[in-house]
């Protein structure tokens, strides 16, 4: 069955400690750092302090005039970074922001952009991407802002962390949810019920009411409730872009932030939402977009 599900809203960046210690470059420019700068505060440190914003990618007006727009952005920068957000540039701020401008930009998402869009355009990884901002989900928001790793920094948050990039990603093995005769397989179809053709995102498994559905593979519960047309369902977040969707079920046994195991008991098979009959429909996301779950299930 289709389904249109909620987003989960991607947190905004917050760093990481490897950033700033990845290099030992700091604030060698011109008066920069002689002072304090904030709100009201004019004169040529403050215009270096606004070229830099610029050359990382942020919009401003290089007028050397410290004024809402400097401190918004300087607010922004502290909030990234995880250090006291006061819109004040001290030494601690200005260090960040040295090592943003070594290292890394900021880039503000436009409509229609996804991760792998940003992450190619940038010819960096998803995962660095991720990482560096903490996103607790691939789904990112126009206007969001995220750090973009540079070269460098995107080697180290790659080698520290042991993650895989997106053209060599592991490929995680998944075990079957339940077992059962495949009643309506991924891809194009005629729907069951609206006679219409449609995409089925999905293999649908049919099995008795009451079946156990096990976890395809460990991770964290991220919906467990009504989702419409998929009835019952549950959404179980695997790391590294990978979720599992489970639809259709007469009753749910976990609930949101549950943290489960492979194989454990989920749920039970049934028919809710917009069903012919108890079958569980299973689904295998990769950053949010379906794919074939029998390329993945062992
Ligand atoms: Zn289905």
């Amino acid at each position: 069955m289709c389904l249109r599900t909620k987003c989960k809203l991607a947190s905004l960046c917050v760093l990481v400690c490897l950033l700033i210690v990845t290099t030992g470059t700091i604030l060698a420019s011109g008066n920069l750092g002689r002072r304090l700068l904030s709100n009201g505060v004019a004169g040529e440190d403050v215009a270096q302090l606004q070229k830099i914003f610029l050359d990382i990618g942020f919009t401003v007006q290089v007028d050397g005039f410290f004024g809402p727009q400097t401190e918004a952005i300087v607010r922004q920068i502290q909030e990234c970074f995880g250090i006291v957000v006061d819109g004040i540039v001290g030494s601690q701020t200005l260090k960040v922001i040295n090592d943003l401008k070594e290292n890394s930009s900021i880039y503000i998402v436009k409509p229609g952009d996804n991760l792998s869009i940003i992450a190619r355009n940038f010819q960096t990884s998803i995962n660095a991407i991720i990482t560096l901002n903490r996103l607790e989900s691939s789904i990112i928001h126009s206007g969001q802002p995220l750090v973009i790793p540079g070269r460098m920094s995107s080697n180290a948050v790659q080698s520290v962390m042991a993650q895989p990039t997106s053209n060599q990603r592991s490929k995680i093995q998944f075990r079957w949810p339940v077992v059962g005769r495949i009643s309506s397989p991924y891809g194009w179809r005629t729907h069951p019920i609206t006679k219409e053709r449609d995409f089925h995102g999905g293999i649908d498994i049919a099995v008795p009411k009451g079946t156990a559905v096990r976890a395809a593979a460990s991770g964290r519960v991220v919906t467990a409730g009504w989702m419409g047309s998929y009835g019952q369902g549950i959404v179980i977040d695997h790391g590294d872009g990978y979720s599992t969707w489970y639809g259709h079920n007469s009753r749910l046994l976990v609930k949101a932030e549950d943290y489960v195991a492979v194989g454990e008991i989920i749920a039970e098979v049934g028919s809710t939402g917009l069903a012919t009959g108890p079958h569980l429909d299973f689904r295998i996301k990769i950053y949010g977009e379906t794919v074939n779950p029998l390329d993945y299930l062992q």
